[in-house]
């Protein structure tokens, strides 16, 4: 079973949108609640959802700010932040896997080899881009900054009851940075989106859609020569 690799702005939502495809997928997998069985017609499968906060990476490993240009290429704590998700990846995937990576995943070459690994395992990848106005995504992040800093000087408290915040140096510059998902190519499809104000009905329309593709009768073979 798949890779289901999330894709968005910094504070667009995708975490959010990530725990709502997993509580989807979990409902649609019959392993929600206890007293339910797998249908007859539904394979057992694993569910995991991946997330720099799942792996303790901090929105920081992202700050390119404090280096200098020549170097910024060589960020090695996002190497390193990037060398820790693929591992988990890597760890669980297999075609009785579902993998929800949460994430940035914002370099197009990143997505690739994402992609690659899927195939590797014989599994589908596909992307779920969350479509956010920038002006929408910061005002998230101010919000999430200003709240920080009203905890006073004791933020380990604060950013242990919010989720962190991206400085705003870091935060612009993931903007400028974002590589936006290109259906085209092949690492990037199928690609299904979700925007800000998609409801729950169009949600979970773009969720069933996602299913069929990667699950239902319309879900193509992988084969590694592909
Ligand atoms: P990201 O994972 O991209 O950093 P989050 O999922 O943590 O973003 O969302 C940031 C904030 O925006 C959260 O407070 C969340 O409750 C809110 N939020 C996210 N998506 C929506 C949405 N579609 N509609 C309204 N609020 C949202």
């Amino acid at each position: 079973m798949p890779l289901i690799i999330l894709s968005g702005l910094p504070t667009s939502g995708k975490s959010t949108r990530a725990k709502q495809l997993y509580d989807y997928l979990a409902e649609r997998l019959a392993i929600g609640s206890p007293q339910s069985t797998p249908s007859a017609t539904a394979p057992t499968y694993r569910l995991h959802l991946i997330s720099d906060d799942a792996l303790s990476i901090s929105r920081a490993v992202y700050d390119l700010s404090a280096l200098p240009a020549h170097t910024r290429s060589a960020n090695a704590s996002e190497k390193d932040a990037r060398a820790a998700i693929y591992g988990a990846v890597k760890r669980v995937l297999s075609p009785r896997d579902i993998v929800v990576l949460d994430g940035l995943n914002y370099i197009k070459g990143w997505r690739y080899q994402l992609a690659c690994e899927a195939k590797n395992f014989r599994t589908p990848s596909v992307v779920l881009q969350i479509g956010c106005s920038v002006d929408q995504a910061r005002a998230v992040n101010e919000e999430r900054l200003q709240r920080l800093a009203g905890d006073g000087a004791d933020k380990t408290d604060g950013a242990e009851a919010y989720p962190e915040a991206y400085s705003v140096a870091n935060w612009d510059n993931l903007v400028f940075r974002y590589e936006e998902p290109n259906p085209m190519t092949r690492w990037d499809s199928p690609l299904f989106a979700l925007t800000w104000d998609d409801d729950e009905a169009q949600t979970r329309a773009v969720f069933d859609k996602l299913w069929e593709a990667m699950a239902g009768e319309g879900r193509k073979e992988v084969r590694p020569n592909q």
